[in-house]
């Protein structure tokens, strides 16, 4: 094994592709993790799939995979003014993700809205990003920032230190007792960079807000994708352990 990170808390077992939500289905998946060497999978669809998910099918899996740890999260689309977070996360979740994929009902990392961009400053659109990844943290409903710093995705970068734009949200993440994951999709996109960037995540390290991994993978062969890169950047910065979540319960792993 080239690496010591043995959980991916970041997966889409339905990708993009519409449910039916089967065993067969997420199968590969599961397979995929267990080549790799992972002991831990967490399976956090899309909430716009939650009513097509079905728990039977996470118990099947479990069955089939008794040497391996599989968890079940969900991720959710954060913003401002909705009423209705209470009733998705009264399921059994393992965990739940929160994102901020959206500023104002613009989707800004959905293909063909990169344009979007232009109409801000650059430091406005970053300080209003972080207001509401505080909020996320404010909330109470989450235990882990999915993608920390995703409006970085096209390498459209602050003029003024991100560390200090972002301080108010991560002292709220801090507060609230949660988990950032070093997320490697940023690597596939123009930033090619893992989320959270180097900077952010030794401010995490200082204020002892826990990380977790999650490779966002929407196709099983990209289950565990950039755990190197991950493990390389961990260490630099000081993090010995990485957490993971069971009943919403937080337990660590040593690296
Ligand atoms: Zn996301
Ligand atoms: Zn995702």
């Amino acid at each position: 094994m080239s690496t010591d990170i043995t959980l991916d808390f970041h997966v889409h077992g339905l990708g993009h592709g519409e449910p039916p939500h089967t065993p067969a289905r997420l199968e590969p998946f599961i397979r995929q993790a267990a080549k790799k060497g992972l002991r831990e999978i967490g399976l956090a669809e899309h909430e716009w799939y939650k009513e097509a998910l079905k728990f039977e099918t996470f118990t099947e899996l479990r069955q089939m995979f008794p040497g391996l740890e599989i968890r079940v999260g969900l991720e959710i689309d954060f913003r401002r003014g909705r009423q209705d977070l209470g009733s998705l996360v009264a399921c059994p979740w393992d965990y739940l993700i929160g994102s901020v994929h959206e500023i104002d009902g613009w989707s800004y990392d959905e293909p063909g809205e990169e344009d979007g961009f232009a109409a801000w400053d650059i430091d406005e659109l970053y300080r209003r990003y972080f207001q509401l990844v505080a909020e996320v943290a404010a909330s109470g409903y989450f235990q882990i920032v999915g993608h920390l710093d995703l409006i970085k995705l096209y390498g459209h970068r602050s003029r003024r230190p991100v560390v200090e734009l972002a301080e108010g949200a991560l002292r709220a993440i801090a507060r609230a007792g949660m988990a950032v994951e070093i997320n490697a999709a940023g690597l596939f996109r123009p930033v090619k960079e893992l989320y959270p960037a180097p900077e952010l995540l030794s401010r995490c390290f200082a204020l002892n807000i826990p990380v977790t991994f999650g490779s966002d993978a929407h196709e099983p062969d990209q289950v565990g994708r950039g755990r190197a890169e991950a493990l390389e950047l961990l260490r630099r910065v000081g993090y010995t352990r990485l957490v993971g979540f069971k009943q919403q319960e937080m337990y660590t792993r040593n690296l």
